[in-house]
């Protein structure tokens, strides 16, 4: 019989630019009626410990996640890694390398700002976010807070948008290494909203450096584009994702829930991360054990 479970696959929480805490989303995803939700966090696993404890209590199963920022030449793709072993020494300093990029990022975005005669205070946004990943939604928020602008669209809009004067983009770590990163760590790699980065031509590159999914499943896909995701993972041979993508209150709607992942999809995903965290113990093929 085919799985009625029910799987929101990409939310983020207060760790980085959502609203709510772990505990918060959990509470929602088990309101909501979901089964299986993964925390994928920017650049953080922060989250999914929290997450988990709750998850355990009230039957929601959390995956370990996370959502890597990378660039291959001049564009950023988000790449998704779910499975994730979340005390890997190694992988836990790559995303901590990735927030305090992060964080230098902040001041140079308030650097342009400055130069356009809007003040922040730099060290203000990063400790917005509390400890977690800052990014353009914290320097959006305080560009509201203090009446630099009406609301958070204005923000995106008129400075910190893709194409905004005051916009500093991520050149942090290469799709190759994400992926390579996630794989080391015996999770799976899905490449985040790839019907809103509209880059469809590096797909096939991408799955040769190893990506392993696509999200065929997101809010603002139509139909079409669902069906376009699902028939090419499909001829390719690869893993089908996807999720809400909610960021609790900072986007108009929760949206926890909005899109659900049918089971046979999150099986398959939980399958290849339990054949990758075998081949992680497996010893190198030139006989050196990859860990002790
Ligand atoms: P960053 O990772 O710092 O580049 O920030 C990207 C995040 O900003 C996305 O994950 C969204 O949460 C948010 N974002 C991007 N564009 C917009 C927009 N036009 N309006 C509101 N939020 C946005
Ligand atoms: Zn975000
Ligand atoms: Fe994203
Ligand atoms: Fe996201």
């Amino acid at each position: 019989m085919a799985s009625k479970i029910q799987a929101d696959l990409h939310i983020h929480t207060n760790c980085s630019d959502g609203t709510f805490t772990p505990r918060e989303v959990v509470e929602r995803a088990h309101g909501a009626g979901l089964d299986v939700i993964a925390i994928t966090d920017h650049d953080s696993m922060a989250g999914v410990p929290e997450a988990q404890q709750h998850g355990d209590r009230c039957g929601v199963e959390v995956i370990a996640g996370a959502e890597i920022s990378a660039y291959h030449g001049e564009q950023e793709f988000h790449i998704i890694g779910l499975h994730l072993d979340t005390v890997d020494p190694d992988f836990l300093q790559k995303l901590d390398d990735i927030r305090t990029a992060r964080r230098e990022r902040i001041f140079e975005m308030v650097d342009k700002l400055k130069k356009m005669g809007v003040e922040l205070d730099g060290q203000e946004v990063v400790d917005s976010a509390d400890g977690g990943s800052p990014g353009r939604p914290h320097v959006a928020q305080a560009l509201v807070d203090h009446s630099h602008v009406k609301d958070i669209s204005e923000a995106f809009y008129r400075y910190v948008g893709d194409s905004g004067p005051a916009f500093v983009p991520k050149r942090y770590l290469k799709v190759e290494d994400a992926i390579a990163a996630i794989h080391g760590v015996g999770g799976v790699s899905i490449l985040a909203h790839p019907g809103v980065t509209d880059r469809d031509h590096y797909i096939p590159l991408f799955v040769e450096m190893g990506l392993n999914g696509l999200e065929a499943y997101y809010p603002i896909y139509s139909r079409e584009q669902t069906a376009h995701y699902l028939d090419m993972a499909q001829r390719m041979g690869l893993l089908v994702s996807g999720g809400s993508d909610c960021h609790g209150k900072r986007k108009a709607e929760i949206m926890i829930g909005r899109v659900r992942v049918p089971g046979p999809y999150v099986e398959r995903i939980a399958a290849a991360a339990a054949v990758a965290s075998i081949a992680r113990l497996l010893p190198r093929p030139d006989g050196e054990e990859e860990r002790s």
